[in-house]
């Protein structure tokens, strides 16, 4: 049926009502007191979200373009970095320092596993001539549904004392706790379309002081990307170049909502919808790629080689997108979303939908054992 598509993915995730109103207002002029404004008021609000005093600075670019500034406005060419490999997204980080011609070093584990902790801490202290530069980490890594142990490996980042923390938080901000100034991170990369409740088209980026001292001596080239100038115009309650205003409109209104229902409730609803969807699959039996205690809270990963028939059916019948397979695991495994604007009432909906659907491709189960697990874990 027209307009009752609703998205269950990892990004882009829906928009509320009142965002896509602010959407379509009429832009105003960037460089007028209006909007300036209303950078005051985002900025100081994703300060908010970020949990920091760093400034967070806004960039017309995808997560993946929020990634690279992160990397290519601290390093240099010829840079050690270790990047953390479980997944698709850990992947691209390591093929951008590649790119770049850093020296990088993939710490890798299977997709479904978390990080090895200890890998890191080996490696971090044996590099007695402080030779790394940065350790990439996804926090939480989208294509599997697994959340890496950041808070442990920035620990032996911190015991370093020369390398970075970069870290790829676009489907953890807004989805799980990441105190950025607590934890002491450096370079804090995210974008709209995750956790936001806003379209694609904004990436963010928190920069500490230590990031800023090596943005002083990184060596890359760079013009639309170099992160200096969005700082000074920051400063300003500007921007360097033409932002995607009427995003920006959303952005704010999106922001408002989420301090009206405050840190706390987002990061509790997350985990309740995280818990309700996983109780769930494996009431019905179906396996689950990231175990218990590295669950991503924006993603569920679920294995079974049925994967594509039930996001066919969830599409064409019930209007209903999950996410496929990426890599290796297409066709191995389907992925709920179940992160930013996403209700209780969303997931018991895609539940119940995902019983009909099993039922009709005759797969052998309880039935409506997945309707009472998620709602036994909704309470
Ligand atoms: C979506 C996503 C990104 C960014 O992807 P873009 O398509 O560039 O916005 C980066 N990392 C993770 C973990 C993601 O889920």
């Amino acid at each position: 049926m027209e307009d009752k598509h609703i998205l269950m993915i990892p990004g882009p995730t829906p928009v509320p009502e009142k965002v896509l109103s602010a959407l379509g207002k009429h832009p105003i002029g960037h460089r007028s007191g209006d909007f300036s404004k209303i950078i005051s008021e985002i900025n100081q609000n994703l300060q908010w979200l970020h949990q920091t005093k760093n400034e967070v600075l806004s960039l017309n670019v995808s997560g993946t373009g929020a990634m690279e500034a992160g990397m290519i406005n601290f390093l240099s060419p010829g840079d050690r970095v270790l990047v953390g490999v479980n997944g698709k997204f850990g992947d691209r980080w390591a093929q951008i320092c590649e790119v770049f011609g850093m020296q990088t070093e993939r710490i890798t584990a299977e997709w479904g596993i978390p990080l090895d902790t200890e890998e890191f801490r080996t490696k971090l202290e044996a590099d007695t001539n402080k030779e790394i530069k940065a350790v990439v980490i996804t926090h939480s890594e989208t294509s599997a549904g697994v959340l890496n142990d950041l808070e442990t490996i920035n620990k032996y980042v911190k015991a370093h004392g020369k390398a970075l923390i970069i870290v790829d938080a676009v489907t953890s901000l807004g989805a799980y706790n990441l105190p950025i100034d607590e934890w002491d991170l450096d370079v804090v990369a995210s974008g709209s379309q995750k956790g936001y409740m806003i379209p694609p088209g904004l990436g963010f980026i928190s920069v500490n002081d230590k990031a800023w001292q090596a943005y002083e001596t990184s060596k890359f080239p760079r013009f639309y990307m170099d992160l200096g100038k969005y700082k000074k115009a920051n400063a300003k309650n500007s921007t360097p170049f033409t932002p995607p205003i009427n995003l920006m409109f959303g952005l704010q209104t999106a922001l408002q909502i989420m301090q009206r229902e405050g840190l706390e409730n987002i990061f509790a609803r997350h985990l309740r919808l995280t818990n309700a969807t996983r109780a769930a699959a494996k009431a019905l039996g179906l396996d689950l790629l990231a175990p218990d205690d590295a669950a991503s809270t924006a993603v569920t990963a679920i294995a079974t080689d049925r994967a594509e028939d039930i996001r066919s059916i969830m599409r064409q019948k019930y209007d209903i997108a999950l996410a496929g397979g990426q890599d290796h695991l297409k066709g191995k495994i389907f992925r709920i979303g179940h992160l930013g604007f996403i209700s209780d009432r969303d997931v018991m909906m895609t539940i119940s939908c995902l019983e009909a659907t099993l039922l009709e491709l005759g797969h052998d189960f309880d039935a409506k054992a997945g309707v009472k697990a998620a709602a036994a874990a909704l309470v």
